[in-house]
């Protein structure tokens, strides 16, 4: 069970003497909700207001929260530092403790022996007790720094994985504490180093090869989709820590200067729905890399990330692909 700190978060509150409280929670936790809701409200004098809206990340914190209320409690990921302070927004991280170490050593023997520690804001926990059993057992462990986008050491965001990189030249592979796909797919992808993903809670190891082969073989049918594209789509996230207008710009041109047509457009969510009106022959997306990894299939035109559309327009080699990433 994810650790909400609701005793934390009302004495936070109580001793600010907020009159009202906004909460943001990502989908996977909003089932709990209304049970945070009735704790604060026997605990607290304040008001609250649950923000309905999807969250993905903190890249996604709802910044004019002061037109609903005093203060922020933004649920399930970890600040981004290159996205400022303020005094009325508090993080809870939801990290889950986990003692695992018989898990951990089940696997030992198929772990090489200099290897990177990498983990999501979750499982952050589990990397000191990772490190103990990796020396333990004669290998060398390394937790690596991320740029200003990345708060802890080891920490990995789906669209940026510095922390790996700056450990690539000691590492001979990375763990990946942590579930799913996306977030060692980007380590997997940018860091020319295999990487095994370790599940704390089952203690399943397994590698991302099959999955990266995959993802690869999708990705590179975009790409051939783009080179056949007259005319394309650049799109612009107005979500904090997503806008790229910039990069969005370079795009523009880049695309004009290969005597291509482009479009830009801004929106805050983007959905099959919300593009199915324009018309164009691709999509290129400047907002979250995982909208072109994980759900292109739902699109009806081929979606590109910024790499890929250079790719596509030849101004990039086949052999010299990367992950889109966002850096601080
Ligand atoms: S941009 Fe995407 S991958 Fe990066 S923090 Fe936001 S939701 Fe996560």
């Amino acid at each position: 069970m994810f650790d909400l700190k609701l005793q934390y978060i009302a004495t936070w509150v109580r001793d600010r003497g907020y009159a009202s409280v906004a909460l943001q929670l990502p989908e996977g936790l909003k089932l709990r909700a209304t049970e945070i809701v009735d704790f604060l409200t026997q605990e607290t004098e304040a008001n609250y207001v649950m923000l309905g809206d999807p969250c993905y990340g903190a890249c996604d914190l709802f910044i004019n929260y002061s037109s609903v209320a005093d203060a922020l409690v933004h649920f399930g990921h970890s600040p981004i530092p290159s996205q400022g302070d303020d005094p009325n927004v508090l993080y809870i991280e939801a990290d889950m403790p986990l003692d695992i170490q018989d898990k951990l050593e089940a696997v030992l023997s198929d772990l090489g022996m200099n290897v990177g520690l990498l983990a999501t804001v979750q499982y952050l926990n589990c990397i000191p007790q990772a490190m103990e059993i990796l020396h333990e057992s004669g290998r060398n462990a390394f937790v690596g720094d991320g740029d200003a986008r990345i708060m802890y050491p080891g920490q990995v965001l789906g669209c940026n994985c510095t922390a790996a990189y700056s450990i690539a030249d000691s590492v001979d592979e990375y763990l990946y504490i942590g579930e799913g796909d996306f977030h060692p797919l980007a380590a997997a992808f940018g860091a020319g180093k295999p990487i095994k993903v370790f599940n704390p809670v089952t203690g399943e190891l397994r590698s991302v090869d099959e999955v990266r082969d995959r993802i690869l073989r999708r990705r590179f049918a975009a790409i051939v989709g783009g080179q056949e594209a007259q005319s394309f789509l650049v799109i612009v996230c107005s979500k904090v820590g997503q806008n790229r207008n910039g990069l969005a710009d370079e795009l523009v041109d880049l695309i004009r200067s290969k005597g291509r047509i482009a479009y830009k457009v801004f929106m805050n969510e983007l959905s099959p729905q919300n593009l199915l009106h324009y018309r164009v022959d691709a999509y290129v997306c400047t907002a979250c890399p995982r909208i072109a990894m994980d759900d292109a299939l739902r699109y009806d035109r081929p979606m590109l990330t910024p790499p890929e559309l250079e790719v596509a327009l030849g101004v990039r080699e086949w052999d010299d692909y990367v992950f889109d990433q966002i850096t601080s």
